[in-house]
């Protein structure tokens, strides 16, 4: 047996019973093969047995009142996973499908995202079962206060600092930071996605979403192509999806779908996002109010938004959302293009399709790192107490995106094949974090 395998097996066995986690953990094992294959050093400092295996996992109960008074209990997590370049660094998701192993999954993904970003910052991840749909502000307010209680004896400026994911934005981070700052009397820069009134940087709510758009135009350029004049699918209307959206309409794309977990928007006329932040970020609705107010709109409660032609495809909503036979539908409608906003959205099947397709994919650690690079960007400026400007923030995203489509694309080529993003990505995120935590023998 191989060293890859002998360690795959190992991991399996010592993780039964987590399906996100070992599907992360192979993708990153079969394309960084050329790399491990070639030095024994790897093997000789069992650097995949320690690299799999979180420097620490942290599960906790979080009591809370609800509006009648009643104590509930929901269970948290804060996956630490590797510090070898960087405090850890990874964003807290409050969904109820949240387990170990979707945490476990985000963490190492975090790892290999956070080393292609050039930030000296390492991966973690954390959240809880909680459900904040339909909670009052209240409800939220003492969850997140409770949730921080016990997860600030773990965290630090220089040690773990926390971000958003799904179902945890600026407002929930408001509320944590509140509550760190209170138990610590500590004003440093322990979560980002802060307030801009408290040490929140400009840019970073649309961080992920531009740099998502960023790298699909790097990759679109590097094929002599661009953003311009495409119809693109777009999946979610939060965070990621919004932003892109936006970005996307900038550079002169025509964004055609959004959708919720309840259902789906299209709009051929171009999504109108000034009603779809009132309904999302103001409202906190649904995407079927869309096409209430628009005329131009269809509803559908059923089917993704896969199913309709586009040229450009971005799933910016969550894990295995587009399957094998959605990926067959967008190939045959001549998709040119995918980005994964959201955290490990396409099925190993699915990728599988689109490379044997020839279509441009874009894996999420490469294509969703500058919600994270931006990140890293808020806790410089709250070390310098500084604040730069919209322009300077984005310009320096726009440069570390630029960074990683050519890191990616080097290693794409070196170990690989031309435009093999998947492997590109994975092997220069690897890289970098195994030559430092050989160096550092721990
Ligand atoms: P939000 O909570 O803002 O939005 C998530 C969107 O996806 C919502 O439209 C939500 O619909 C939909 N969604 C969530 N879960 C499901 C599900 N199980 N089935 C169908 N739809 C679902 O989250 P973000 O936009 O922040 O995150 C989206 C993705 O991007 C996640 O994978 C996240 O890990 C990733 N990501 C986010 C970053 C960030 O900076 N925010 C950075 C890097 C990656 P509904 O409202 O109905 O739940």
């Amino acid at each position: 047996m191989s060293y890859i395998e002998e360690v795959r097996a190992a991991v399996a066995a010592r993780n039964a019973g987590q399906p996100e986690f070992m599907q992360a953990v192979d993708e990153v094992l079969n394309t960084i093969r050329p790399v491990v294959e070639s030095d024994d050093v790897y093997k000789r400092n069992a650097v995949l047995e320690r690299i799999t295996e979180p420097d620490r996992q942290i599960m906790f109960r979080v009591p809370w009142t609800d509006d009648n008074g009643n104590m509930r209990v929901n269970r948290g997590y804060r996956i630490q996973f590797n510090n070898a370049i960087g405090p850890y660094k990874g964003g807290l998701r409050l969904h109820p499908s949240v387990n170990l192993s979707i945490i476990k999954f985000l963490g190492f993904e975090q790892i290999f995202k956070n080393s292609l970003t050039g930030l000296p910052i390492g991966g973690g991840k954390g959240g809880s079962d909680f459900d904040p749909k339909g909670k009052s502000e209240r409800e939220i307010r003492d969850f997140c206060h409770s949730f921080m209680t016990e997860l600030s004896r773990h965290i630090g400026a220089d040690t773990d600092v926390p971000a958003g994911d799904i179902g945890v934005g600026g407002r929930e981070i408001g509320y944590m930071y509140g509550q760190y700052k209170r138990i610590k009397n500590l004003y440093e820069g322990v979560l980002t996605g802060k307030g801009l009134t408290y040490g929140g940087s400009l840019a970073r709510t649309e961080a992920t979403g531009y740099g998502l758009v960023y790298i699909t135009e790097n990759m679109l350029a590097a094929a002599n192509d661009g953003i311009k004049g495409k119809t693109v699918a777009i999946s979610g209307s939060g965070n990621v999806a919004i932003y892109a959206a936006q970005k996307v309409q900038t550079l002169g794309g025509k964004v055609v779908t959004m959708s919720d977990s309840n259902g789906w928007i299209y709009d051929p006329n171009g999504i109108d996002l000034a009603v779809v932040k009132d309904i999302k970020e103001v409202k906190r609705g649904r995407i079927k109010e869309y096409a209430d107010r628009v005329k131009s709109a269809e509803y559908h409660d059923s089917g993704k938004v896969w199913q309709v032609k586009c040229d450009v495809a971005l799933p910016c909503a969550t894990q295995n959302e587009l399957d094998e036979n959605d990926a067959h539908t967008l190939v045959k409608n001549k998709v040119k293009a995918v980005g994964e906003g959201a955290n490990m959205p396409s099925t190993t099947e699915a990728i599988n399709v689109f490379q044997a397709a020839n279509v441009l994919f874009m894996p999420a650690k490469a294509a969703n790192a500058g919600g994270v690079a931006v990140s890293a960007l808020e806790m410089s400026q709250n070390s310098q107490r500084l604040a730069w400007t919209f322009d300077e923030v984005d310009g320096k995203l726009k440069g570390i995106m630029k960074g990683i489509f050519d890191k990616t694309a080097e290693a794409a080529k070196l170990y690989s094949k031309p435009a093999d993003y998947v492997s590109g990505a994975n092997i220069a995120g690897f890289l970098k974090v195994a030559q430092a935590m050989i160096a550092q023998g721990v």
